[in-house]
């Protein structure tokens, strides 16, 4: 059976195990699911399968052209299509073209010729509708995966083409698995809690890369609790120290704000309910009480808005520098 390796979504690997043991795979496949839920790495085992030219069962040979060169990542019969370099929509043309001519051609050393669109409800209605010309009549050598983060943004004549498969959020057991895996060691056995872990996975395997391992993430966490008490002081030196941790520019400030987030709501709740309150970030239990005590309930519950605000904001491509700095003065009571 392909797909062994994986830890959960148990139904998605059923139905791709079916298809790929009966040989009747659809033209068109639409993987949807959570940002790093973990649908490359599906569609990557699945078209590696599909793509083989001795599959065994429905699990790839490891030995034939096409699954060497997809190893070596040169196999020409595989296009991956994103959006362009600074660009957040995949063009029309960027479909019309690349799509088009990939397909017109028969594959050279692999079973089928796949095409896999990452992002793909960035694509817009012109995109959408330019893919639709493939989808009506492919070659029978022709595989379309779309990786996509909702189906909402997709058109119903798409979806109507394609086989749909969902990606459900994984168990905490499941998380929790996977992090053993990673850092080789169980969750709690660090600094790291296991409700720190599961609560920032919250379902979503591919969160929990940022945190295992590299022991970098956990130290970001302990950083940020040392300097919110001096943001919420009014330090300048806090702000620009947090606003360099925040790196808007790569994308790379989930795990930041997440932190952010976490610490404040346990200030909280040990400003609340006592220093014996169950809370994500155990082990700073005393430095957050400290600052429960110095930023006080309110201020921190006000924190807690102005910082969900500026996430959603950043998820929206809004302009992203001014929106953090708007944030930390806010946090700072104006500075
Ligand atoms: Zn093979």
């Amino acid at each position: 059976m392909a797909f062994e390796k994986l830890l959960g979504q148990n139904d998605v690997k059923d139905r791709l195990n079916r298809a790929l043991g009966s040989g009747k795979l659809s033209h068109a496949y639409i993987f949807a699911g959570e940002r790093g839920i973990g649908k490359k790495t599906f569609a990557r085992e699945f078209l590696t399968a599909a793509m083989c030219t001795a599959p065994e069962g429905s699990c790839a040979c490891g030995k034939c052209r096409s699954c060497v060169y997809l190893k070596n990542g040169n196999n020409p019969d595989l296009l991956t299509v994103t959006a362009d370099e600074g660009k957040t929509i995949i063009s029309v043309d960027k479909i019309r073209d690349d799509i088009r001519e990939a397909i017109a051609k028969a594959p050279n050393f692999s079973a089928k010729r796949v095409i896999v669109v990452e992002n793909a409800d960035t694509m817009n209605e012109a995109a959408q509708n330019a893919l639709l010309k493939t989808f009506e009549e492919p070659p029978e050598y022709a595989m379309i995966i779309l990786l996509c983060d909702s189906l909402l943004t997709m058109l119903e004549t798409v979806k109507s083409r394609a086989v749909i498969i969902e990606f459900k959020r994984n168990t905490d057991g499941e998380i929790l698995e996977k992090y053993r895996m990673l850092s080789g060691e169980p969750a709690g056995s660090d600094d790291v809690t296991e409700e720190l872990v599961a609560a920032y996975a919250d379902g979503v395997m591919g969160r929990i890369d940022e945190i295992s391992g590299s022991g970098d993430a956990n130290e970001k966490r302990k950083r940020l609790t040392e300097l919110l008490p001096g943001l919420f002081e009014g330090s300048i030196e806090a702000k620009n120290k947090i606003k360099e941790m925040i790196d808007v520019r790569n994308k790379q400030y989930d795990f930041v704000f997440f932190s952010m987030m976490s610490a404040i709501r346990d200030a909280m709740l040990l400003t609340r309910f006592g220093m014996k309150t169950k809370i994500i970030n155990a082990d700073l239990r005393e430095p957050l009480f400290e600052l429960g005590n110095g930023a006080g309930y309110y201020r921190l519950k006000s924190a807690l808005e102005i910082i969900d605000e500026c996430y959603k904001k950043l998820g929206r491509n809004a302009a992203a520098e001014l929106a953090v700095d708007d944030m930390l003065i806010k946090i700072g009571g104006g500075f």
